[in-house]
């Protein structure tokens, strides 16, 4: 019996009713894989799309950085069949995650700032600067915050310190974007593919890449699956969490089951969400809210 999955996520933290996004995206992702596509250019569709929703924290939906005016971000692309590219703090294009996938199709693996823009444009995307209304008001929401209660919020920029104590009206959630895409999928041919995007998580200075473009951390495909993470990318790079969730795939843990026991190798305070895909099925788990949709095929 020959299985094709996919999977896709909206981010550690995004609110239900976003699903249809993560739907449309996964519906898209489906067709290419039932259409003998790879793995690959399943993910790399689905994950354009979720970039192009503008709810998401990615591609035109992408947060402002601490200043309210720099939008810098990280995407990745990387299939069992070899292929590897990935962005970090990339400015001025819609789709990160396209370019990620120039990238796969270069000499190098991984390529940052000024040097991915100017990449970019040589391989022909244009400039593109978003414009998003409720990226505006989540930073000046951010800012009140950080005028009234400095204190408690400088102690590190991660959640991890400031959530136990949160003791403001407004849901951290609300300030503090996390709302990051993902795709995971098997085709037809059994190769595995993982794509990520994303603006960025919390309070970020310039230059601040977090685990999305990083092998291991934020992804991970390989002859026994796929995986993609969101969260706090400053704990999940610590733990390398996308590649110890690919090697209990890889021992043949059910993918639902290597994604709960990879979020909870996490204080709830954190909050995480993994999806995974091997040759078993397709899954997701999360300790917060986190829109995502899963679609599988046998046959
Ligand atoms: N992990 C992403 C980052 O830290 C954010 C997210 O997943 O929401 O940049």
């Amino acid at each position: 019996m020959s299985f094709v999955g996919i999977v896709t996520h909206g981010g550690a933290g995004s609110p239900k009713e976003w699903q249809d996004g993560c739907i449309n995206s996964a519906d898209i992702g489906m067709q290419r894989l039932l259409e003998n596509r790879s793995a690959y250019d399943a993910v790399l569709e689905s994950v354009a799309l979720l970039e192009n929703d503008g709810r998401f924290n990615a591609g035109c939906g992408s947060s402002y950085r601490l200043d309210g005016k720099t939008i810098e971000m990280d995407a990745a692309i990387m299939s069992s069949d070899g292929r590897l590219g990935a962005v970090a703090c990339i400015t001025g294009v819609k789709n990160p995650v396209l370019v990620a996938s120039e990238v796969a199709h270069s000499p190098h693996h991984i390529l940052t700032g000024q040097g991915a823009v100017l990449f970019a444009r040589k391989r022909g995307f244009g400039e593109y600067y978003p414009d998003i209304q409720w990226a505006k008001e989540r930073h000046a929401k951010l800012m009140e915050t950080f005028s009234k209660k400095k204190g408690d919020l400088t102690r590190e920029w991660g959640v991890h310190d400031f959530e136990e104590n949160w003791n403001f009206e407004t849901a951290s959630s609300e300030i503090f974007p996390m709302d990051t895409v993902g795709a995971v999928a098997k085709d037809k041919k059994g190769i595995f593919a993982a794509a990520v995007s994303t603006g960025g998580s919390g309070a970020m200075l310039k230059g601040r890449v977090g685990d999305t473009p990083l092998i291991g951390s934020g992804f991970f495909a390989g002859p026994y699956g796929a995986v993609a993470c969101t969260g706090i990318g400053e704990e999940i790079m610590k733990k390398l969490l996308a590649k110890i969730v690919y090697d209990w795939l890889a021992q043949g843990t059910a993918p639902e089951v290597a994604c709960e026991k990879g979020v909870h190798l996490f204080s709830k305070t954190v909050p995480i969400g993994v999806i995974a895909v091997s040759s078993e099925g397709a899954g997701f788990f999360s300790n917060t809210g986190m829109a995502a949709a899963v679609l599988e095929r046998r046959d």
